[in-house]
Formats: C-alpha cells, structure tokens, sequence
C-alpha cells in the first residue's frame, strides 16, 4: 500500500499535503507541551524539594532519639528530596534532548513537504504545457489545411480557365504551392508533438509522479522513525517508575519495614526509666469544718433542709448515670466480642489490624466505664446511707439561730472576762436581744381557748439520758382534732419553730409544703432540733418507726405517753409539748371586713378580732406564691413582733394556722403617707410637714437602737395615723443587722431611694436608711412629688455619683435642706446618725411653735 501506487489522484495529493500540515501542527503541539512539562516538573521538584527540608526540620530535637518511626520519616524525606532531584534531571534532559530533535524534526518536515509540493507542480506543468502544445498545433493544423484547400481550388479554377500558361496562372500556382508545404510541414510537427505528448504522458504517469511520491513516503517514513525515537526519549524522561524511582521507593520500603512497634519505645524507655508514681492520698482537710460548730463532719455528707434535695436529685442522678453506663458497657462487650470472632475470618493484614485496635480500644472504653460505675457507685453508697441515717426526720436546718444563739450566750457567759472572747460585739449583741425576745410577753389581746391538757407527773430526760422533772402530759380527749390541739403550729416557719423549742424533749407539730405536697413534721429539741415527717401507710395511717394511728394527733399522743423514743437513731423522747405563743392567732380568730390596698404579696385589709372587736389591718399572702416567698412575707412580722413605739407600726399577731397566712397590725386610718401628702397637699402647713420629719425621725432612731435596717424608707412606706401621727411600716426588706451586704443581685431597689455604697456595693447599715430619709423628707416638703422628677433610675444614679443633689422643694426651711443635703453625703460616715437627726429636727420643730412638739 504504497503512496506511489495509490496517492497518485488530484485528491490524494491534496490529502498527503494536508496530512503533512497536520503533523507540522502536531509537532508544534507536542514542543509547547514538552516546554510546559519541563517547567512544571521543575517546579515540582523544587516545591518537593522544600516539603522534604520541611518534613526534617523534626529532627531538630532529641525527643524522638531511636525512634524508628523518626528514623523511618527521616529516610522518606531523604529520599523524597532525591525523587525531586530525579525529577529535575530528567526535566533538564527533556529539555536539552527532546525539544532540540522535535525543532530539527519539524524543520525537516516544513522542508520536504515544500519540495514535494514544488516538484510536484512542476511536472504537472510539464505535463500540461505539452498538452497545451498539441492542441495549439491542432489549431494551427486545421488552419493550413483551410488556406491549403483555398488555395488549390484557386489553381485549379485558374487552371481550367486559362489553360496551361499565365502568369495568373504562375502567381496561384505558387501560392498553393507554399500552402501545401506549410500544411505538411504542420502536419509533421503535429506528429512530433503528439509523440512527444504521448510519451511524457507515459512516463508521468509510470514513472516521475510514483518516483515523487515514493521518494515522498520514504522520507515521512524516516520522520516516523525519528519521531518514534523522540516519543521514547520523552516516555523515558517521565516514567516515574524507572530503576531510579523504584530504588527509592525500595529504600522507602525499607526504613518503614524497619518500624517495630514492640522496639520503637526501647531506647526512649531506657533513657527514662523511673520508679512508678506513689499513690496520692486525698484526705479531707479537717481545719476546714473546725468553725462550722460540727455541722460539717470531715468525710460524712451533710443532710440538712439546704442540701437534702439536692442529695436526692443528685442520687437519681447518679443512678440514672449508673443504668446508662452499664447499658453502654455490655453494648461495648458485645461488640468487642464479635471483633474477636470475626477475626478469623478476615484474611487482610490491615482489617486483622484494624479490628485489633477496635478491641483495644472497646476495652479501653470498657475500663473506663467501669472505673466511672465504680466511682459512681461509691458516691450512692455515701449518699444512700446518709439519707438512711434520716429516716423519716425531716432534715435538719443548716443555720438554726437559736441554736446558735444559745451558744453565743452559754460561750459568752464561760468566757468570764471577756478580754479572751473570740464573739464580736455584734454577736453579744444579737445575743442578748434574742434572749430578750425569748422572755419577752408577746402583745396580745385574747388568750388561747383551749389549753394544753393537764399537767401529768413525767420526768424530762436530757439527751444524754438524765432525767429532769417538769414535763407536761398530754392526755387523748376525744373529738378534738389536730388542729385544735394548742401544740400545733399551722405553718408556722422553721426559724420561729426552733426558737419555741429551747429544752429537750420539747415538742411540737406543724405543716409543711415541700415539692407542692403537705407534709405532717413533729419538732422536737433533742440534742439540736429533730423535725420528723408523719409516714403515710398504705391503709392511710400514720407512723414514724412504730405503730400506725388512724390520725396524726393519736400518734402523738401515743408517741408522747409511752415515752418511747420517735427514731431509734434520734433517740428524741417528747416530755413537753410547746402551746402556740400569744402572736400565733387562729385563722379563724380574724375576720376580713374590706380591701384597703394592695401589696407585693397580697391584698391588705380592714378587720376585726373575734375575741375583742378591735379593729385591725391585715396583710394577706397569696395561697399560691411560693415558699420561699411565703417566708419572705412572714419576715416582716418577725421583725415587727419586737418593736413597741408609737411611729412603727405595731403587730398583732400572725395566723399560720392555715392558709392564707396572714399579718395582723394595728390599723393606721390615714393610709399610705405618699397618698396623704398628695391628697392634703394644699391644706398641709410646713409645721405639719415638720412634725411628720420629726415622727419619721423618732421612729428611725428606735429602729437604729435595735440594729433594724429598714432598708425602703420612703413615703410610700409610712402611714398617717390619729392627729397626723406618721408611723413607720413595710419591713419586708428590713434586717436585723449592723451592716447588711446584698449577695442576691439587686433586684427591686428603689434606686431613687437608695444610698450609693447600697447601689454600688450592696452595703447596706443604718446610715443608707439616713440616705433615704433625706429623702423621704424631701418627699414630704415637696408634698408627695417624685423625687428626681424626670429622670430616670440610671440617669438618677449617674447624676448622683457625679455630685448632682436635688434642690430643696419650695417653702423648705434652709436648716431643714441643709440636713437633707447632710444625709446626702456621699461618704456614709460623713452623714449625722438618727440621733442626731432627730435632735436637729426637734429644735427646729421648737423654733417652729409647733404645739405637738
Ligand atoms: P407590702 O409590704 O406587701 O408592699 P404595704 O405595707 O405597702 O404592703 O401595704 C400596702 C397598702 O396597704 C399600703 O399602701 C396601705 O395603703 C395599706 N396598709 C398597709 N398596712 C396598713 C395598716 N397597718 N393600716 C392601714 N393601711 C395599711
């Protein structure tokens, strides 16, 4: 299949033409890409180059001295480094070899294309110009044979006319005689010209067009061959597989063969070797509990009312983790299990790998479990058996005043001298007021109906099992139901139970709610106070650890008269049972006539006492607040309960019986102070309002004598009595305190009221109440306006601290604003003391010929 034999049509010759352009192009191609692969490989061999110093820089420390991983990566680096050197040279030998012999290559082709293409056309012209040649002299042929033909028929007319002679005759004679001759020599040429024809078109055809093709092949062949080579040279440069290559990956190979998991840590194990850690003993630091007067016990939990819930939640807790660690644990067992079976079956060296550091893994995970159950379990141990110590006690209070109280004095009273006392004065203080309240008689105007039963000869047994004489018995009338019973509290709070019971064997019952459900607690003083919850057995009786009663009253009585401890663990015997006091009305002793305002935690009313008909105001607390709250509103009575004056609202009594809890308080007709001054203000002349400065002063001074913060001293918060008399009330954010720090954030201050060092640090003494009755007097000249007018309460508060005070309302004596400006004082200590306010007040109230001065 020769090109000589079969290229030699029109069409052929265009198509090997078009042929050879294609390769020219290919060629082309083929050297831009080699350029491109000659740069990027170098490219890469640098960028490998750098990853590979990169990957050494390891080495640096001698941390990883003897590993064979380490050495293993060093060896790879090395040898990644030699791969980019391989790569470079074999980029540079592209370059210098391949390029070169594609552009001489290229070159060739550009030319032998052109000669086959020159000599081609020039033995088609050839050929054409010959074929040109025979038509002409056919044309030329046909002409002579014309004029010839003409000119015979000439002669032979002329002939024929005159005979044999003439000149004529001669003239047309001669005239044919010469066209004869240029047709024959025509005819001569002619055939000359066609055997030329004839014989070049032979010879082209049979031998110079095949000679030029075949010569033609025979050179793209050559090509072929060259190109061949070229393409091996380049396949060459690039096989990333040569000897060269699979040496390094041998030597690869090699380091990482060399990797022995059991041999890696040799060296380094030898290097570090040490003796193993000493086990680190935890043991409770026992100076931490020294002051907590054995309420905290080194290693024991504390079960009290703060904590007892939350060792509950904390034990479901811990069970709960317990379960789902345990579920975990065979989850994780089974599976490891399966790994190991499995393992058999799996041919593959790195599956077989892999499952055997699932399994270890699994284990670890297993261990760790169980480590976590086994710590777990401790911890519910510890804290199931120190809620069993309880039993059915309700637990103890974390903070029992009275107790602590008692302390102080019998610690006070040992300490003789009181030079080594280690009590602050405050705590003296405390001290004393509190055995004061214990004595005090309680302001009341009817007595219980029902007494406690009649006395009955029982000796009291202290805790430590001597016994006293004294103790009440109780006897068991019928139809008398608990709550008739003189020792039963209602829901009387915790704080003022413990206080009630002062001697062992002291007792009482009351009511509680915990997680929104009544409980039944007997309270009884036995070595500190025992609370007992009344069990409910399945039949609907009640019990502690003995026998079940069909109601709480007759377990009490049965508990109380046979003398038998309530819990063998307490051992707490009931010699006594404590009657409720003169301020604990009955609910019932109270009836509400109509709303006259509403407070924070309910509506107040007008009232009357069942016993006296006196007229009463008393403060509600909604049924539905909680606990805590519930508490939060009993406060004020505890506070009140010890004040007697005639500018502090006066307590009656409070009803804990049932709910709603409530405070009784003498009635003051006048209302809220605030309201009045409004409601009056045209009428009110500035003697009045001097005299109102002055009660407000009074009162203030009482309270600072018995350490009472008010802590809401505002006009809002007194109320305006017979003949104007204002009265101080609304405890319910009054402390007990010297000094009172805020831990519970801040909520509802009445900033407008409240002294810097209060808002800024939560320091609150009697000098922030002097603060607010700066401002309470103000309120009062100003007839009852807001103070601050216009402003809000962190503008106030900016404007305050930036030494801003407020202008004295008009008509205000200037001895009277100047003492406001002085209760203003920034620093607390430079502000006078209700002391000396009331002296300042009660001179100008003089100069004022105030007659109720
Ligand atoms: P709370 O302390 O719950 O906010 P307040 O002491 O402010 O309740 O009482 C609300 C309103 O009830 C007062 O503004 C006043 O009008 C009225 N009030 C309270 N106590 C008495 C009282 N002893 N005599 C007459 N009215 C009273």
């Amino acid at each position: 299949m020769g090109f000589s034999s079969n290229l030699q049509g029109k069409i052929a010759h265009e198509a090997l033409l078009s042929r050879q352009d294609a390769e020219l192009r290919l060629l082309e191609s083929m050297k831009r890409c080699i350029t491109l692969k000659v740069k990027s490989d170098r490219d890469y061999a640098t960028a490998l180059s750098s990853v590979a110093a990169q990957g050494l820089k390891f080495d640096r420390s001698d941390e990883l001295s003897g590993s064979l991983v380490g050495a293993s990566w060093r060896s790879m680096m090395e040898e990644m480094d030699n791969t980019a050197k391989l790569i470079r040279q074999n980029a540079d030998s592209m370059e210098s070899k391949c390029l070169d012999a594609l552009n001489s290559l290229y070159t060739e082709k550009r030319k032998a294309r052109k000669l086959y293409q020159e000599e081609h056309s020039r033995i088609l012209q050839q050929f054409t110009h010959l074929s040109d040649e025979v038509s002409r002299k056919k044309s030329e042929y046909q002409k002579y044979l014309e004029l010839y033909k003409l000119a015979r028929y000439k002669f032979e007319e002329h002939y024929v006319k005159s005979g044999r002679g003439g000149r004529k005759l001669d003239e047309v004679r001669d005239k044919y005689q010469k066209a004869c001759r240029k047709l024959h020599l025509t005819h001569n040429e002619y055939v000359l010209l066609l055997c030329e024809a004839v014989e070049f078109e032979k010879d082209f055809r049979t031998v110079l067009l095949p000679g030029l093709l075949e010569h033609q092949q025979s050179l793209q062949e050559a090509f072929i061959s060259t190109w061949k080579q070229l393409l091996i040279e380049i396949a060459t440069n690039s096989d990333l597989t040569s000897e060269k290559f699979r040496e390094v990956q041998r030597k690869i190979e090699n380091s990482i063969e060399s990797i022995k998991p059991s041999e890696e840590y040799k060296d380094f194990t030898e290097k570090h070797k040490s003796s193993p850690t000493e086990p680190v003993k935890f043991t409770f630091d026992e100076s931490l509990v020294e002051d907590s007067a054995g309420k905290l016990l080194p290693n024991q939990l504390t079960v009290d009312n703060l904590t007892v819930e939350w060792l509950r939640t904390k034990l479901t807790d811990l069970e709960t983790s317990i379960k789902e660690n345990q579920e975990k644990r065979t989850a994780l067992t089974t599976n490891h299990e399966g790994l190991a079976n499995g393992n058999s079956t799996l041919n593959n060296e790195i599956n077989n790998r892999l499952s055997t550091t699932s399994i270890d893994t699994s284990r670890k995970e297993v261990n760790e479990l169980k480590c976590q159950e086994r710590k777990m379990l401790k911890q519910t141990e510890l804290i199931k058996s120190a809620l069993n110590e309880l039993g059915c006690e309700e637990a103890p209070a974390a903070c029992d005043l009275s107790i602590d109280n008692q302390n102080f004095i019998s610690n006070a009273s040992e300490q003789g001298d009181g030079s080594q006392s280690t009590l602050s004065k405050r705590s003296m203080f405390e001290a004393h007021r509190l055995v004061s309240m214990l004595r005090k008689p309680f302001r009341r105007k009817s007595l219980p109906s029902s007494p406690v039963a009649p006395p009955r000869s029982r000796s009291r047994k202290d805790s430590s099992g001597a016994r006293s004489e004294g103790a009440d018995p109780v006897s068991l009338t019928t139809n008398k139901s608990l709550v008739d019973e003189e020792w039963f509290h209602g829901v009387l709070p915790r704080e003022e139970v413990v206080r009630l019971l002062s001697n062992d064997g002291d007792f009482l019952v009351r009511e509680t709610t915990r997680n929104d459900e009544c409980q039944t607690v007997l309270s009884v003083s036995w070595g500190g106070h025992k609370h007992f919850i009344v069990q409910t057995t399945a039949e609907g009786h009640y019990r502690f650890e003995g026998p079940a009663f069909p109601s709480i009253r007759e377990l009490i009585l049965y508990q109380y008269n046979s003398g038998l401890p309530v819990t063998s663990r307490s051992g707490a015997i009931l010699y006594k049972p404590i009657p409720r006091e003169r301020w604990e009305l009955n609910n019932d002793d109270v009836v509400l006539l109509d709303k006259i305002g509403r407070g924070n935690f309910g509506d107040v009313y007008r009232a009357q006492l069942r016993n006296s008909n006196e007229i009463v105001a008393v403060k509600t607390c909604r049924v539905t607040l909680p606990e805590e709250h519930k508490k939060k509103f009993l406060q004020e009575g505890r506070i009140l309960k010890q004040y007697d004056h005639p500018n502090i609202v006066k307590l009656i009594g409070i009803c804990v019986q049932k709910q709603p809890i409530m405070i009784v308080m003498e009635l003051v007709p006048g209302g809220s102070l605030l309201t009045f001054l409004r409601k009056k203000s045209s009428t009110l002349t500035d003697g009045q309002l001097m005299k109102m400065c002055l009660d407000t002063a009074a009162g203030m001074r009482y309270l600072e004598s018995k350490n009472c913060i008010h802590r809401d001293l505002a006009a809002r918060n007194c109320l305006v009595g017979y003949n104007n008399v204002v009265k101080i009330s609304d405890f319910g954010m009054s402390r007990e305190e010297e000094e009172y720090i805020v831990s519970d954030g801040m909520k509802q201050i009445p900033i407008k009221w409240t002294a810097p060092e209060a808002l800024n640090f939560g320091k609150y003494t009697s000098l922030c109440d002097v603060w607010s009755y700066g401002i309470l007097c103000w309120e009062i000249f100003s007839r009852g306006d807001t103070p601050y007018t216009g402003m809000s309460n962190s503008r106030a508060r900016e404007k305050i601290d930036g030494g801003y005070r407020m202008p004295a309302p008009e008509s205000t004596p200037d001895e009277m604003y100047r003492l406001m400006l002085r209760c203003w004082e920034y620093k607390p200590e430079n502000r006078p003391n209700f002391e000396q306010i009331y002296s300042v007040v009660e001179t100008l109230c003089a100069a004022y010929r105030v007659t109720f001065c």
